[in-house]
């Protein structure tokens, strides 16, 4: 039974608060894409695809006026004249060329660190060589990433298994580049695998797994040995936090669980809870922490033991374009999770 519904005293609880965690520089500027867009062009700006993988950052910008689509011919003609923002996913080479075909203003929030991948993927074609791409089937990412370059030069591989299936000839010139958002674990044992079919096989001449990606993943396997409980804040699709939920159980939490609010922790099931860790996805913003911890508080005497890991100062630009544009303290505050 949880210990506000006893009479008894709250029963102790330690959060082992990872940091870093949420918002990777990345995913703040493809917000701050969107918020500033509305502040110059007003009303309504599209967005193909969500621009990150997180409801709640989806519906307060859906709040401020962005309209989600998947593909830009959803843009009625009558509003061929909006601009259309593209996500920190990035995308094919085909959806530039279409927007521009319709005559469509568009601002590519991909993030930098994923156009670096499209570029090491380029790299490896100019060279003469296959491309490999590690990742996940129909992940935005993957999808952006392999229409970067033309049909048939790119192979995804998964997992060991594909990598111990590629049929390809052994002496072919290959070059890899991977998916940001990996588990740091598993890629080593892809690549190893690969590396010892595959002679020729080169990497990418800069790391593909993002700072944002390696240091969440640090964290986690820092505080989770000896935790009853892990949580992770972030959304299904979105793979970052899914990999932190993997790390948290392989580190040796004994139960993780993916939560988007605190609204969704399963209070009855969770048992006798002494130490939990908690951290989130670059996609998911610190209010979603904030309203956990509270969440705990209602049930627990809880106290907060951060886990420190790295100092992050990464911080990407936006575009030119919208650069003389101000924002107030309150969309600064949304554009950094924290409202
Ligand atoms: S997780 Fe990494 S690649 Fe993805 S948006 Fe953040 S910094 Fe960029």
């Amino acid at each position: 039974m949880i210990a506000a519904m006893s009479e008894t005293a709250p029963t102790p609880v330690t959060i082992r608060l990872c940091q870093p965690r949420g918002f990777c520089a990345g995913v703040d500027r493809a917000i701050q894409i969107v918020v500033l867009a509305l502040k110059k062009y007003g009303a309504p700006v599209y967005v193909r695809h969500e621009i990150v993988h997180n409801r709640y950052v989806v519906e307060g910008l859906r709040d401020k006026g962005a309209v989600f689509i998947e593909e830009l011919g959803e843009v009625p003609e009558e509003h061929r004249d909006r601009p259309v923002v593209f996500s920190a996913h990035g995308v094919p080479k085909s959806v530039p060329k279409e927007a521009e075909s319709l005559n469509l203003l568009y601002l590519d929030a991909t993030c930098p660190l994923v156009s670096k991948v499209h570029k090491q993927a380029l790299r490896h074609h100019r060279r003469g060589r296959h491309v490999l791409l590690i990742g996940h089937g129909g992940h935005p990412e993957v999808i952006g990433t392999m229409g970067q370059l033309p049909d048939g030069v790119v192979t995804l591989v998964e997992n060991e298994e594909q990598a111990a299936g590629v049929d390809l000839p052994l002496d072919l010139a290959l070059g890899y580049v991977t998916q940001t958002t990996l588990s740091v674990d598993d890629t080593a044992g892809i690549i190893r695998v690969l590396e010892e079919r595959f002679p020729l096989l080169e990497p990418p001449a800069a790391e593909s797994i993002c700072y944002a990606t390696t240091n969440r993943q640090e964290a986690v396997r820092e505080a989770a040995p000896g935790t009853d409980l892990f949580l992770v804040v972030g959304a299904s699709n979105s793979s970052n936090s899914r990999r932190l939920v993997e790390v948290a159980e392989r580190a040796g939490a004994k139960r993780a669980l993916l939560v988007q609010r605190a609204g969704e922790i399963p209070w009855n099931e969770l048992g006798r809870l002494a130490t939990i860790g908690l951290s989130a996805g670059a996609s998911a913003p610190e209010i979603i922490i904030d309203e956990i911890i509270e969440a705990f508080r209602a049930h627990y005497a809880v106290t907060v033991d951060p886990v420190v890991t790295a100092v992050e100062a990464e911080d990407f630009p936006v575009m030119r374009t919208l650069r003389d544009v101000e924002l107030t303290a309150a969309d600064m505050a949304f554009v950094n999770g924290t409202i």
